[in-house]
């Protein structure tokens, strides 16, 4: 039994390439000096493949930023403005990943957005009339070489065409149909090249046909691949697709010339039975991905024995693969001295992963595979027990009734309870939750896990900030004031920690896009709280002032959607468990007296499934219900509010509404404010405050920007359900912008209500 890789992670086990790239930016080192990095990463990368007997080892999985934006680039393209720098090819593509400002000129970076449903960001292609789609770059090429002088020939990836054109942005006229026939020229111009090369395979990612597809759609992708196969000569190439499963278009794969289609039975809920009804082609190859490219757990060998069983009934050919690259889990257990043994034997990061390969194989070359010790071992690991699970979680989610999921009284009259009490102006204003970390207050944290300095000292510092930042709030004339979020390093992290059931990594990383990873939580066991996380903050900002101070938590879905979930139950138990333990968090903030109680649920979009049919009954149907099982205990004055970040939710509005919160603040500055319609459109009961400036950027909005932004909003908001404050958290900026915009978006709402 053969096996591929879809991709290897690139940022280095312990990042070597985010310092490298982060020190070539500043001027620390030079272009030469950040490629050797790119060359010692590569080679180690496949070489550990080749150790452990991968038969497809991929190249230019590599990026120095992204690879959707590396495809663009070997497509040439590169909007003009960013070609008119005239700098050199790395250069350019840093320009368009990053944004340049320079002796060349000034220009903003490309957008960025989410990959699929993962924390991944890909670089928005932008594509105007003026672009002339044709193969421009060496990349693919010259890392295919640069592993064939290792003497490994390994199997090129690129982003397919289909992929590549859906996922573009289109600034003139022209859509993507309009680009057909250029594009599948460059991509035969690839298989030209390698062909010449002497590659044997070439993989081509198409996760865009695990979406849902329309007639239109399956016509683009039908034409490019005609064209393109036709230019196959003795490369073979494999279709590859990964985070769900291909219905819409499993036939039209089958019927084109390709020699491999891969197809994920990890995620994709109906490929095993999409082969099982339909077959698979005799003279294609079946790259099955079976081991999760995504999460972290010990592979189940009898849970992929039985589909690959079945697999080579159904399959003249069949490789093993992963589901996904393995760009979404980290490295390595090695680099973790501080989880025990008995949490290290169920996880497989992308370097245990390999080992699985391995095993595997061997198992599946066994005289009987059920036989093996390699199988016997994983199956002692499976059956044995993993933790005690915590009896009292489980007998509080399974009593859990429709009352638990209802928060009594209904909306307009808790609305008129707590217009009563708070007595806010028209249009009050608050800020999101965090104030800037600066330099001191991450060195507090720092010193503290150090053990530089003590409990007490770590504490007071946290005071002494709060009462400095409840202090300004108050001189600029904000409404509703926050502690400030000194004490968090995340928003996730710090509840993690607190938690019980969670379990944290030192290195763990996974790039989220460019130079930036994040380190997500496990969750390992039954979550439960088994103290106060938040109250004492909250309770001393709340004794310095007069005004209602906001309690500020997350949500339980962002803190499931921000950590690798459990395999072992359901996404919606574990929501409910984080849920049970984040209520009872709330009741404790209401008994101190907080008034007010933010849930963010900054991530609730991100896991939203990539098909439509989907989005309510595997998502929606427990996500909306864990947040208001959260906060459906609190007294009819007790104000609820919510956070969102990502401002595209016009198409789940509804269900947004239906978590009920009394207040929800977003994301919006950046979309133009275009959710703003659809509020008006439904109906919309919960009271919202809508970003009024982006806090993604230093620039301080004027007044008249703010008033304007206002006015905007009150022609679609009734002036009753309105609030005014930034967009997102405010801990990523500097101090004086950060006061300086306050100030000019109180006075901008002191001004509005004048006009009231
Ligand atoms: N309360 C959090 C903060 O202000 C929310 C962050 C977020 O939405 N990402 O930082
Ligand atoms: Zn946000």
């Amino acid at each position: 039994m053969r096996t591929s890789l879809i991709g290897y992670p690139r940022v280095g086990s312990l990042r070597e390439l985010k310092f490298a790239s982060e020190k070539y930016f500043k001027g620390d080192i030079t272009i030469y000096e950040l490629h050797q990095t790119g060359v010692e990463l590569r080679a180690d990368h496949w070489k550990r493949q080749q150790e452990n007997g991968i038969d497809f080892i991929p190249s230019n999985d590599f990026s120095f930023y992204d690879g959707l934006l590396d495809t663009a680039c070997l497509f040439n393209i590169i909007p003009e403005r960013y070609q008119s720098l005239g700098l050199s090819p790395l250069e350019t593509y840093f320009a368009m990943a990053r944004g340049y400002q320079g002796s060349e000129g000034d220009v903003k970076a490309l957008a960025m957005k989410k990959w699929f449903n993962t924390n991944y960001h890909y670089m928005v292609p932008v594509v105007d009339d003026s672009t002339s789609i044709q193969l421009a770059g060496t990349k693919l090429f010259d890392e295919f070489l640069e592993a064939k002088q290792l003497h490994i020939t390994t199997k090129p990836v690129l982003i397919g065409a289909f992929t590549l054109l859906k996922l573009a942005k289109y600034t003139g006229v022209k859509q993507a149909g309009d680009f057909v026939q250029e594009t599948a020229a460059a991509y035969a111009d690839v298989l030209n090249k390698l062909n010449e090369l002497g590659a044997e395979w070439v993989q081509v990612d198409e996760p865009a046909l695990v979406t849902d597809l329309s007639q239109e759609d399956l016509a683009l992708f039908t034409k490019l691949y005609a064209r393109i196969l036709s230019a196959k000569g003795n490369v073979k190439v494999l279709v590859q697709t990964y985070f769900g499963d291909v219905r819409d278009c499993y036939q039209a794969l089958q019927a084109l010339p390709f020699d491999g289609i891969g197809i994920d039975f990890v995620e994709g809920k109906q490929s095993l039975e999409l082969v099982r009804q339909n077959g698979f082609s005799a003279d294609k190859v079946l790259f099955a991905g079976v081991v999760n490219g995504k999460n972290i757990w010990k592979n189940n060998y009898k849970s992929t024995l039985a589909i690959v069983q079945e697999l080579n009934g159904l399959a003249k050919q069949l490789v093993l693969s992963s589901s996904c690259s393995l760009l979404h889990v980290p490295y390595s257990l090695q680099n973790e001295t501080k989880l025990s043994d008995n949490n290290k034997r169920h996880f497989a990061f992308a370097e245990e992963k390999l080992r699985e390969f391995a095993e595997l194989k061997a198992i599946l070359g066994h005289a009987n595979p059920y036989a093996s010790d390699l199988y016997l071992q994983n199956e002692e690991l499976f059956d044995g027990i993993r933790f005690a699970g915590n009896e009292a979680v489980l007998s509080r989610t399974s009593a859990l009734t429709d009352a638990d999921f209802t928060r009594l009284p209904a909306f307009a009259e808790r609305e008129a309870i707590q217009n009563d009490k708070f007595k806010l102006p028209p249009l009050p204003t608050t800020t999101i939750g965090s104030f800037p970390q600066t330099a001191e207050v991450r060195a507090n944290r720092f010193s503290f896990k150090k053990g530089a300095i003590t409990e007490e000292q770590y504490k007071q510092f946290n005071f002494d900030k709060i009462a400095e930042c409840i202090k300004l709030q108050e001189d600029i004339g904000l409404d509703v004031l926050v502690h400030g979020e000194y004490e968090r390093n995340d928003m996730v992290e710090y509840f993690g920690e607190s938690l019980d059931g969670f379990i944290f990594t030192e290195n763990a990383w996974v790039q989220s896009y460019g130079t930036r990873c994040v380190k997500p939580p496990i969750v390992w066991g039954d979550i439960s709280r088994s103290k106060p996380m938040t109250v004492e903050y909250s309770s001393y900002a709340k004794s310095l002032t007069s005004k209602p101070v906001k309690g500020m938590l997350t949500g339980p879905v962002t803190i499931l959607n921000w950590s690798f979930p459990r395999e072992d139950i359901s996404l919606k138990d574990s929501a409910l468990q984080i849920a049970l333990a984040i209520r009872d968090e709330v009741l404790d903030l209401e008994a101190n007296h907080i008034e007010i109680i933010q849930i963010d649920e900054a991530a609730l979009r991100e896991k939203l499934p990539l098909r439509k049919s989907d989005w309510k009954s595997e998502y929606l149907s427990w996500a909306i219900p864990a947040f208001r099982l959260v906060h459906s205990g609190v007294q009819a004055d007790t104000q609820i509010h919510t956070h969102m970040c990502y401002s595209q939710f016009s198409d789940i509005i509804r269900d947004i509404d239906a978590m009920d919160a009394d207040v929800i603040t977003f994301e919006a500055s950046r979309s133009d404010l275009a959710i703003i319609d659809a509020i008006n459109d439904c109906g919309f009961q919960t009271e919202v405050g809508p970003g009024v400036y982006d806090i993604h950027s230093p620039r301080i909005p004027s007044v008249d920007e703010l008033k304007q932004g206002l006015h905007r909003m009150l022609d679609k908001i009734d002036v009753t359900k309105l609030w005014v404050n930034p967009d997102c958290g405010l801990k990523t900026r500097g101090v004086t912008e950060t006061w300086e915009s306050l100030r000019h978006l109180v006075q901008a709402a002191k001004e509005v209500r004048a006009t009231l």
